[in-house]
């Protein structure tokens, strides 16, 4: 199971792809001015990472990796968050999109890493099935969860944290680039237009 760390990337590329798609996205941009913050697209890109990541709240409580990591879940954060979008007076499909993809690549990447604790991998297609689905690709290494603050389990979430941003870090940085270029011509759009004489 990958660290919050690589939950997170995982949320924010969901976000960013989400932005590669056309429609009604001119609220998304920002002027290569603006901060950083801005330009990645504000509060619901970080909401996307913290969605990526949100599912292993579920360690809190005696039900790991059961509803929480499963399609049904999926849809409730896609209602919740069309919800959201309607009273923010945001387009509903996209900002749904963006927080069910966000959500769901948390299953994607447990999915695809390591399990030690049997049952292996996610009852991912609860509430329809109650079986525990995993790839067995052991893309992801296994992070502590237990005693993390003693030195082995420090160094086996170190170890897991680099592998996650070697293998998520170009992608980030790819759909990153082509946002910027995707978004550019939008930006500059929306710019002439705010400025232009009534
Ligand atoms: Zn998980």
């Amino acid at each position: 199971m990958p660290s919050p760390i690589g939950h997170a990337l995982a949320g924010l590329t969901a976000a960013w792809i989400a932005d590669l798609v056309p429609g009604d996205r001119d609220w998304r941009t920002a002027p290569a001015s603006a901060s950083l913050y801005r330009r990645s697209g504000n509060g619901l890109t970080l909401a996307c990472a913290v969605l990526g990541a949100s599912p292993d709240l579920d360690l809190l409580f005696a039900a790991h990796r059961t509803v929480t990591h499963s399609v049904g879940a999926v849809a409730f954060v896609a209602i919740f968050a069309a919800a959201s979008a309607a009273l923010a007076d945001r387009p509903i499909p996209r900002v749904a999109a963006m927080c069910a993809a966000a959500y769901a690549s948390h299953l994607l990447l447990d999915w695809l890493g390591v399990d030690e604790f049997p049952p292996r991998g996610i009852q991912g297609l609860w509430p329809l099935s109650h079986k525990w689905f995993i790839s067995y690709a052991d893309f992801f290494r296994q992070t502590a969860r237990r005693e993390i603050f003693t030195a082995p389990s420090m160094i086996k979430n170190l170890e897991a944290i680099v592998q996650e941003i070697a293998i998520l870090g170009p992608v980030v940085v790819a759909v990153w680039l082509v946002r910027v270029k995707a978004l550019s011509g939008l930006s500059s759009e929306v710019t002439r237009r705010d400025h232009a004489p009534q």
